[in-house]
């Protein structure tokens, strides 16, 4: 049973599209059809806009005491509802039920934090030049913000959107991904019952090209922010460029790994192969691209094989999986496209790389060994729970090729030898670096990328700072 009705959120109240348009909801792990999602029409989206409009005006009067009194309420509605947001997103998305539960808690965490955080907000005094006068520099919100999360973190993808966006005392109208409507509206109610004044946050959904064309073209919207490809991202970016609305971009990735030969090889396997698999491998930050120094090459791929051949793949709800579907069915042609790729250029199947049969978009969790770097796979975001591993020399040769695409979004390191961590740090192209460790991210440190991996960060101080603008005062 999926609990979730699923509604649009206009001015405070939850509705149906108004010509009655909807698209149905798939249960990635059975195929069933668990709800209907509404499609929000040009005129619906009018609405939201001008529910933001004039929710950005109320919220904006309130001091960030007041806004962190309703923010702390929400997170605590949303922690009393972990379990059962945590089934929603289980159903909707695939993965398995606890990695659902800690993404609600991450919910929940990053409301307080961005509720405290947006009281700290602060300003400057600057010293003058003339005698007398006092200059100021205040931090005011930006205005109302237009957002667009994709479906792989179907809680922490809109979270922190809306807590950036109402910690800074922002308006937001948020477009979920379809494919995960009922996380963020079961979210938004957390909201709503804790008080949230009507427009601050709106829900909307439908087409995306048209639901996102339209709501950029507005003046009413001061900022976009996109969790999503790097081809959406570019696409918006040339968007909102007519009216000049400043982005934050939270793009693709195709994170490399790096594993030197004095690594603690039990303990990098396992953590990358839990991390590989997380979420069927659909993670912007998943670790993509192996590079293993040539001495430790063997044994790396042994363990790695008995390791992934012991995951337990299912659907999400029962107890003891640890990998469950994808999101699509098209998304499974891609992973066989990919396999058959590497195939083609001189990889190996190590294990997986089929589909499992049966009901649900399972793939089979998959290592592949030898993978050339002109295989598809080495540079296109595979988004799935395929590892292509290749060995490599000197220290040189590996950044070059770790550092050889457009996308620089997480990179790993695993290594004992200080100097040659810090010096890898320093020379990887990328907004997030893990050493010894993949956990990137958390409500208070800065999340993003650089290059075609995009800009801006969400979480920590600067996803509050990315939702304000400066006004500077000078008074004699
Ligand atoms: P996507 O770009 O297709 O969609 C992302 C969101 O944008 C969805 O809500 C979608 O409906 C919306 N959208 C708005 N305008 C659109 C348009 N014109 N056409 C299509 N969609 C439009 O991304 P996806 O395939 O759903 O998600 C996977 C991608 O997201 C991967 O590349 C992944 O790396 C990336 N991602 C990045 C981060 C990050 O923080 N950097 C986090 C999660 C996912």
């Amino acid at each position: 049973m999926f609990s979730e009705k699923i509604e649009l959120l206009i001015d405070g109240q939850w509705l149906q599209g108004s010509d009655g348009k909807t698209e149905p909801l798939i249960n990635p792990a059975t195929e069933e059809v668990l709800a209907t999602v509404p499609h929000a029409t040009l005129a619906d989206l009018d609405r939201a806009l001008d529910a933001s409009a004039k929710g950005f005006k109320v919220w904006k009067a309130m001091t960030a005491m007041q806004r962190a009194v309703i923010m702390n309420k929400a997170a605590d509605h949303i922690e009393q509802c972990k379990d059962a947001i945590a089934r929603i997103l289980t159903l909707e998305n695939g993965k398995a039920i606890g990695e659902a539960t800690g993404e609600v808690q991450f919910a929940a965490d990053a409301t307080r934090w961005y509720a405290e955080e947006g009281k700290r907000a602060y300003g400057r005094i600057i010293p003058a030049r003339l005698p007398g006068v006092r200059q100021m520099m205040f931090k005011e919100p930006v205005g109302p913000v237009v957002a667009f999360a994709a479906w792989n973190f179907p809680a922490s993808n809109v979270i922190r959107k809306i807590s950036g966006a109402l910690g800074a005392g922002c308006s937001i109208i948020l477009k979920p991904a379809e494919e995960t409507p009922g996380t963020a509206v079961a979210i938004a109610r957390c909201f709503q019952d804790a008080g949230l004044p009507d427009g601050v946050l709106n829900i909307v959904f439908g087409d995306p090209a048209r639901v996102s064309s339209h709501l950029i073209a507005s003046k009413i919207p001061k900022k976009v922010s996109l969790t999503g490809s790097t081809a959406v991202g570019k696409l918006l970016q040339k968007q909102a460029a007519d009216t000049l609305k400043r982005c934050t971009m939270e793009l693709g990735g195709h994170a490399p790994v790096i594993v030197y030969e004095d690594a603690d090889l039990e303990k990098t396997l396992d953590t990358v192969v839990m991390f590989k698999f997380r979420n069927a491998g659909q993670v912007c930050t998943s670790p993509t691209r192996f590079y293993v120094h040539e001495a430790i090459y063997e044994a790396f791929i042994a363990g790695f094989a008995a390791r992934v051949e012991k995951l337990k793949v299912g659907n999400g709800l029962e107890d003891g999986i640890q990998m469950g579907p994808m999101i699509a069915p098209r998304r499974l042609d891609v992973m066989d496209a990919l396999v058959s790729d590497a195939k083609a250029n001189g990889a190996a199947v190590v294990t997986g790389g089929v589909r499992l049969g049966g009901k649900g978009y399972f793939y089979a969790p998959t290592l592949l060994r030898d993978v050339p770097d002109t295989a598809r796979i080495m540079s296109e975001e595979p988004f799935g729970p395929i590892a292509p591993v290749t060995r490599f020399s000197t220290f040189d040769e590996v950044i070059e090729r770790a550092n050889s695409l457009p996308y620089g979004l997480a990179s790993f390191v695993f290594t004992f030898n200080l100097s040659l961590a810090q010096k890898t740090e320093m020379a990887l192209e990328a907004g997030m670096v893990g050493v010894n460790h993949m956990m990137v991210s958390t409500p208070e440190t800065p999340f993003g990328g650089v290059n075609e991996s995009g800009y801006g960060s969400e979480s920590g101080i600067e996803g509050l700072e990315a939702y304000l603008r400066t006004k500077f005062v000078t008074e004699a």
